[in-house]
């Protein structure tokens, strides 16, 4: 009911506040601690709510309890889980807290972070009546009013807080689950413009490649950031500052390109074979591109880059077969 939903929506508001309040106070000193050793300052603490779980594994159940939630209603918060014997316990204990909030500023959720190399890194609420994973992005809330022309995709907490501190405050991720069709639906309200800025690794370059249709298919303009030699926006603006990132940012590669740039990574350009192999590869993928002067610019493009003749890889592609 409407009421029910209210009521969640309160104690959701009330845990925020509680580790917020936490990680101010002398418990919650190594959570302080840590923050600021990754160069988090207290005015983007206040800014993200960001909060502190202590090490007791009831604190906040014991907290919402004296507020007079009932352990229906904490069961149903996600925050707390009530066992028949052993009572309540909470999900996120010792652990630097991330409240998740919708573009609204209402908190719905929460990421919670260990402080230092244990596992699971990060703990993520589960979906309520509140939280969608698919239909929230972290830092949409403040995204939609940058006035920026493009958001860009980051792929955690970390990232995202790092990169509004160092005024790129377009940033948004999703909440530890893969980017979903209705990720993209919500991020085509606000904008025409993504960039992808996922991690340089391998899982997060795979993440980009699945997530550019997913994007294209939302209407949305895709490009791609490269962070090497770092390995996440975070790491890079601790490692080369926001003037260089904002330079990454004005060369970012069109997703098409990204596509064959990845293509191209597979073969390799000196041997004559795989050369070909490359061709055709790259041959396919220009055929998908409906509008025939698009075609014809990324054929010319993609033939300057790999230095292959312009009217073989047109051939190759209307070989391929063309839509438009
Ligand atoms: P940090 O910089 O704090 O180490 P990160 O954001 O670079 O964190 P990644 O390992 O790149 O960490 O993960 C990206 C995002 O994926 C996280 O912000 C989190 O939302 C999610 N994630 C990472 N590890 C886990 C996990 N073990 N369980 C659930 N979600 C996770
Ligand atoms: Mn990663
Ligand atoms: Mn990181
Ligand atoms: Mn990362």
């Amino acid at each position: 009911t409407m009421d029910a939903k209210a009521r969640l929506r309160e104690m959701n508001k009330l845990s925020a506040n509680y580790f917020y309040y936490l990680l101010h106070s002398k418990r919650g000193q190594k959570g302080l601690a840590y923050l600021k050793n990754r160069g988090i300052t207290d005015e983007t603490i206040k800014r993200f709510g960001l909060g502190y779980a202590d090490i007791y594994n009831d604190d906040l159940y014991r907290f919402l309890k004296s507020k007079g939630y009932s352990d229906e209603e904490l069961k149903d918060s996600a925050l707390v889980t009530i066992d028949e014997r052993r009572g309540g316990s909470d999900k996120f204990w010792n652990r630097v807290m991330f409240p998740i909030m919708d573009v609204n500023n209402r908190v719905i959720g929460f990421g919670g972070r260990v402080m230092g190399d244990g596992s699971p890194k990060y703990l993520n609420s589960k979906e309520t009546t509140l939280f969608d994973k698919s239909r929230n992005l972290y830092g949409l809330n403040f995204a939609r009013s940058s006035r920026k022309k493009e958001i860009i995709l980051c792929e955690g907490y970390m990232d995202v807080i790092s990169m509004h501190q160092a005024g790129f405050t377009n940033a948004v991720a999703a909440l530890g689950t893969a980017f979903t069709s209705g990720h993209g639906t919500l991020l085509k309200r606000y904008t025409e413009n993504v960039i992808l800025s996922f991690d340089s690794d391998e899982a997060g370059q795979r993440a980009i490649l699945r997530a550019i249709p997913i994007l294209k298919e939302a209407g949305l303009t895709v490009r791609v950031l490269n962070l090497k030699p770092y390995k996440d926006p975070d790491e890079f603006i601790k490692g080369l500052g926001r003037e260089a990132l904002e330079e990454r940012i004005s060369h970012a590669t069109s997703s098409f390109m990204f596509q064959i740039q990845v293509a191209a990574g597979r073969y390799d350009q000196n041997d004559p074979e795989e050369k070909t192999k490359f061709q055709h590869e790259a041959a396919k993928l220009l055929s998908t591109i409906e509008e025939r002067l698009e075609r014809k610019n990324y054929i010319d493009a993609v033939s300057r880059e790999y230095y292959i003749d312009a009217k073989d890889l047109e051939e190759l592609v209307n070989y391929y077969g063309t839509s438009g």
